[in-house]
């Protein structure tokens, strides 16, 4: 093995977790450059180069390492993994640079901090902290005790801030839950943060974001935001008689954002634009919250990896609230562990209302139970996502004899009254429906040429530069006089003369003329561009996607979380023809063929949207209504063999593949 040089090069790393570190990453490096300079060590990294780096996400750079946004107990990071390998391989390195032993981590086990320092130190390296030189060691040098001792008590303070930090902020929030005010988050749709004075009284609406220290001031969440709560008022007038996927369908359709359009989540560190589209969970979680009938309701879900909040105080992880991998997982904490308070507004609906909308989706659940959904630890990865043409309704999973099958919808629902026993097993589909995944999708000259697909798009959307930052330009103009209406709005309604009133409603008037206008430009700029979205984005998202593929599709058939997940991601749907065969002597239907489609390709054939709750189903069936997609409706065993059908049925191996 060559030697390392006394005196070489230089790598430093840090780790950010807030942005609240009492020196900033640039004034870091600039303490790295000083030593390095002192002791003669080659350095490159600058101030500007992690400024840079945090800018673009990026954990490497040249001799800088860095995690930025990464909390210290997690101790595979993209950048101090990368600086380990470097200065683990790279033997024209010397020295190490970290400002502090809580920048390297903040373990939960100390000892897995010390780890990394011998690591480092058996390979020959220098580690330099600001308070600290270790030198290298060799794998033959006694231990220091006393080093070891150091470096441990080191880290089990490190890792105890994590835990003491955990601690404080849950005793603060208790109290803050006890008198009713936010201990932080979102406020739910149709709310917003107020400060609040330390008589209770709301003085202002806060800014996004915005975060005021005054003494005796607390944020609280009011129903506020006019527009929103329209939305809100038809929700709570549609969701007793409608199905919430018909309601998200009726919002979508007349294009009102959702709560979270215009929103980045991180997806693998990957800020990805919502769909802002509404779906069933986000109605039916806006319908159902506590805080329109002026209660909150702290605790409800438990998250974070150290300790968790309870009406008592902080409680300890225990096992169920870790993830088989090992991994914190957030769970949904028992009704005695929820802190409840009442809060200081009028409620939004009555307690009586409340309390029967809560309980007619509880009945609707309980139809869905077992059929479309996993339930506990059962397979059902194709659950919400295979359909029988013959009749237009989904396929529920359907347990028989410790087989678990997908069984058409309609023929259960209606109790055998409709369509036709059409079953498939589903453990054989399900690796059907992967083999073509695999097949088709994961091949490394498919998925290769997937990504320049995607490059070159983004390479073209870039080109388009100046119409993108037109609409973007319009889009903000729009939003910033919705919100000004928003506000005119409500101060118009709380005028108390009538001349107040009057004197507001020439700039009433102009903003909607502007709103009108503004919306009706976006819509032209928005035809004619191809797409509205930011494409760098966009790809790298996808990529990422990608990337998870094909960890996904090589799981064995045993993981079907993963399996459904994969089908999620990709959207995959089934949809599947039956025919009646003799077999035996005995008729049966079997799938004659179908369309196994990806992503956001249409359905081969109509599909059944109406009710799916058995009484109704009896009801409409007494009355002589239809019940499936097909305008005939289907009675029982009248299908006949398709004839444009000629595949396999025993296998569903001529299945067409479309993408
Ligand atoms: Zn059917």
């Amino acid at each position: 093995m060559n030697k390392r040089p006394e005196i070489g090069r230089g790598l430093f790393y840090t780790r950010d977790s807030t942005g609240h570190s009492d020196l900033s990453p640039p004034q870091y490096v600039a303490w790295a450059r000083r030593e390095a300079e002192k002791i003669g060590v080659t350095f490159e990294g600058t101030p500007e180069a992690i400024t840079a780096m945090i800018k673009r996400n990026l954990s490497e750079l040249g001799d800088v390492y860095l995690d930025f946004g990464i909390s210290g107990n997690h101790l595979s990071r993209p950048g101090l993994d990368a600086f380990r390998r470097r200065a683990l391989s790279d033997r024209s390195i010397s020295h190490v640079f970290a400002p502090r032993r809580d920048r390297i981590a903040r373990p939960d086990d100390p000892v897995d901090g010390y780890k990394i320092e011998k690591e480092l130190r058996q390979a020959g390296l220098t580690v330099i902290f600001m308070n600290e030189v270790l030198r290298p060691s060799s794998r033959g040098d006694r231990v220091d005790v006393a080093e070891i001792i150091t470096s441990i008590i080191a880290y089990d303070s490190s890792g105890k801030f994590r835990r003491e930090l955990a601690e404080k902020l849950i005793h603060a929030k208790i109290k803050l839950a006890e008198r009713g005010f936010s201990i932080g988050g979102e406020p739910p749709y149709g709310f917003r943060r107020w400060l609040t004075g330390p008589d209770g009284t709301a003085k202002r609406e806060l800014e996004d974001g915005e975060i005021v220290k005054m003494s005796g001031h607390h944020v609280t969440w009011l129903p506020t935001s006019d527009r929103e709560l329209r939305v809100v008022q038809r929700i709570l007038d549609l969701i007793e008689s409608t199905p919430v996927t018909r309601i998200a369908r009726i919002l979508n359709g007349e294009g009102i954002p959702s709560p979270k359009a215009g929103r980045f989540r991180l997806v693998r560190r990957v800020a990805v634009a919502n769909s802002g589209l509404w779906n069933a969970n986000t109605v039916k979680a806006i319908a159902t919250h506590p805080l329109l009938v002026a209660c909150w309701e702290y605790g409800r879900r438990a998250m974070g990896d150290q300790l968790r909040l309870t009406p008592t105080g902080p409680r300890p992880l225990v096992d169920g609230d870790y993830r088989p991998d090992g991994r914190p997982r957030a769970v949904v904490n028992p009704a005695d562990g929820v802190i409840r308070t009442a809060a200081g507004f009028d409620p939004v609906i009555t307690d009586e209302r409340h309390d029967s909308i809560v309980q007619v989706l509880e009945e609707r659940g309980r139809h869905l139970k077992g059929k479309s959904r996993t339930r506990g630890d059962s397979p059902n990865p194709l659950g919400g996502r295979i359909y029988d043409l013959n009749c237009g309704w989904l396929m529920y999973r359907h347990e028989r004899r410790g087989r678990w099958e997908y069984l058409c919808g309609l023929y259960q629902n209606s109790q055998a009254k409709c369509c036709s026993h059409n079953v498939v097993p589903g453990d054989a589909t399900t690796g059907f429906v992967l083999a073509c995944l695999r097949q088709r999708a994961l091949t490394p000259t498919a998925l290769a040429k997937l990504r320049s697909r995607l490059e070159e798009l983004a390479a073209a959307e870039i080109g388009g530069g100046p119409a993108r930052s037109r609409r973007e330009a319009c889009r903000a103009e729009l939003s910033e006089v919705e919100l000004k209406l928003e506000k005119v709005g409500r101060n118009m309604a709380l005028a108390e003369t009538p001349e107040e009133s009057r004197a507001m409603a020439p700039t009433l008037k102009q903003l909607r003329a502007d709103s009108v206008r503004l919306r009706k430009q976006l819509d032209d700029l928005e035809a004619s561009a191809p797409t509205g979205r930011d494409p760098g984005r966009e790809v790298e998202a996808a990529m990422a996607v990608l990337d998870r593929l094909g960890d996904l599709a090589d799981s064995q058939g045993n993981d079907y979380a993963s399996i459904g997940e994969l089908f999620r991601r990709i959207d995959a749907r089934l949809y599947l023809r039956f025919r009646v065969e003799r077999r035996d002597n005995r008729m049966v239907n079997v799938p004659g063929g179908g369309v196994l489609t990806f992503g956001s390709t249409p359905p081969p054939g109509p599909l059944y949207d109406g009710p799916t709750d058995r009484t109704i189903l009896r009801a409409r069936l007494a009355s002589g209504e239809s019940v499936a997609a097909s305008p005939t409706g289907i009675p029982p065993g009248s299908q006949s063999p398709d004839p444009g059908v000629s595949w396999s049925a025993k296998r569903l191996s001529g299945i067409v593949f479309s993408s």
